[in-house]
């Protein structure tokens, strides 16, 4: 008889580990149930910002796969089915239906956690009025695009990490009028050291966001339930349309309630290959705690680029392969407008903590030769081990070109190599793509020379 893989969760890391298990096993050997509480699976969370900034056309655009392909792929996949608890010790999980209320109870043989995580909402007063959204699903855009339509002029973003750049960038391609607010003195100041989100923050300015840093909210005005100011410890700021963008926490309750061990930083404790303390219960994506690879700590590190390698590797496992995974940097790259940003490793404040003794050395690079048409400006902020020259951490920010470079710092780090030997590496050179030294070597060199 088949053996039963239940999934909970239908997006990138649940279908990834679905549909790999799938290609490694029959519908004869394995069953493949997937429950996802939403109406869609397997799209691209990562595109909303655009889709809401008019760049993506349409929300059918970001599905990589509706639940029909995956039916057909032999995955049965149920949505607008929420799971409302497991119980580890008799394999199944309770299932709700939730547009008939019905209850369900399921047995499964393998259970796959891909539970996602979910936006930090504080208890600030008036924040669950209407205008108030956070941006984390297809139906969150398609609210926010109601706003718009119904007359939104005056957007605040709290918060400026990624999501809170990405979706200052659309709201302004919408012609709103846009405050970025933010507690720290920098935009992206929790993963960017202070020199290069300094050149954040001009490029936000320069694009008009009334960018208001080190700055407290602390409610909501309403009039009829309806938003009209953001309350701040310097006064309020009128809005119509208001985007919390305060990172995310694991939903890891239904795992912690059945018993399944969770991390100190709040996701479901995983081994490299994904699988839990309990049992045939396995996690993948946003929901689980992952190894850093610099600092050898536990740590949530909510990206598409780890929930889909998660879901692969474990669907390998379940299905009867050997499949790791091997581990974070926390390697990220976002744009605002023309200025790209990348990060990987440890800043220099993190590295300190981390308890390292770390210098960080920032080198000005062009993108191309100088004389090449369309150089653009680049910044490369490189963190090294003071004693051992040991790579820790790299930023990139700068004009078209900049912002993938990061990648080659990164696959650095990942070889845990000294900025010694990255500065000597054979990177590729062309008058239309790098200077002679390419920025990479530039600053990898500069920081050697620091040691
Ligand atoms: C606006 C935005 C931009 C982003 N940009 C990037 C980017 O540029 N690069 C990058 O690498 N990452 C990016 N990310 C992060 C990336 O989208 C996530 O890391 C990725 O989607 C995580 O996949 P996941 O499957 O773990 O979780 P999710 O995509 O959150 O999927 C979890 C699914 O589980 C379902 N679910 C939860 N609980 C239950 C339950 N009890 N029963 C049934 N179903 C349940 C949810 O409805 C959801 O569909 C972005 C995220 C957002 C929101």
């Amino acid at each position: 008889m088949a053996r039963r893989l239940m999934i909970i969760g239908g997006d990138a890391a649940g279908m990834s580990a679905a549909s790999q298990a799938r290609r490694m096993k029959s519908p004869d050997e394995l069953e493949i149930v997937a429950f996802e509480r939403g109406s869609r699976t397997s799209y691209a969370a990562c595109g909303l910002p655009y889709l809401v900034g008019g760049l993506v056309e349409g929300p059918d655009k970001l599905v990589a796969r509706t639940p029909e392909q995956h039916r057909a792929n032999g995955i049965d996949v149920r949505t607008r089915h929420a799971v409302t608890a497991i119980d580890a010790k008799a394999s199944t999980v309770t299932v709700s239906e939730l547009d008939t209320g019905r209850e369900s109870v399921e047995h499964y043989d393998e259970l796959l956690i891909g539970t996602g995580a979910s936006g930090i909402s504080p208890p600030w007063p008036g924040i669950d009025a209407k205008g108030v959204l956070q941006l984390r699903t297809l139906d969150d855009a398609a609210e926010m695009q109601r706003q718009l339509v119904a007359g939104a002029r005056r957007a605040v973003v709290v918060g400026a990490g990624y999501i809170g750049l990405e979706i200052a960038e659309g709201l302004l391609e919408r012609g709103l009028d846009v405050t970025v607010v933010e507690l720290l003195d920098a935009p992206m100041g929790a993963v960017l050291d202070a020199d290069m989100a300094a050149d954040v923050a001009e490029a936000m300015r320069a694009a008009g966001v009334n960018l208001r840093l080190g700055t407290a909210v602390t409610g909501f005005t309403t009039v009829d339930g309806r938003i009209t100011a953001v309350e701040t410890a310097s006064g309020p700021i009128e809005a119509d349309l208001v985007v919390i963008g305060l990172g995310i926490r694991p939903n890891a309750d239904l795992a912690r309630a059945a018993g399944i061990r969770v991390g100190k930083a709040g996701g479901i404790l995983v081994d490299d290959h994904l699988r839990t303390d309990t049992p045939r219960v396995w996690a993948a994506g946003d929901c689980v705690e992952s190894r850093h690879r610099i600092t050898g700590q536990s740590v949530v590190v909510a990206l598409g680029t780890h929930a889909n390698k998660q879901g692969r590797a474990a669907g390998t496992n379940i299905a009867g392969g050997d499949a790791t995974f091997g581990g974070v940097l926390g390697t990220a790259i976002t744009r605002f407008r023309k200025l790209e940003i990348g990060r990987t490793g440890l800043t220099e404040r993190e590295a300190r903590d981390a308890g390292f003794d770390a210098i960080g050395v920032t080198t000005d690079a062009s993108s191309r030769a100088h004389y090449f048409p369309g150089a653009q400006p680049m910044r490369i902020r490189i963190v090294a081990q003071r004693r051992t020259g040991r790579l820790l951490g790299a930023q990139i920010v700068g004009g078209e070109g900049a912002g993938k470079r990061i990648d080659v710092l990164a696959t650095a780090l990942w070889n845990y190599m000294t900025v010694a030997e990255v500065g000597g590496m054979d990177l590729s050179y062309a008058p239309p793509f790098s200077p002679v030294w390419d920025p990479v070597l530039l600053a990898a060199g500069k920081a050697a020379s620091k040691i």
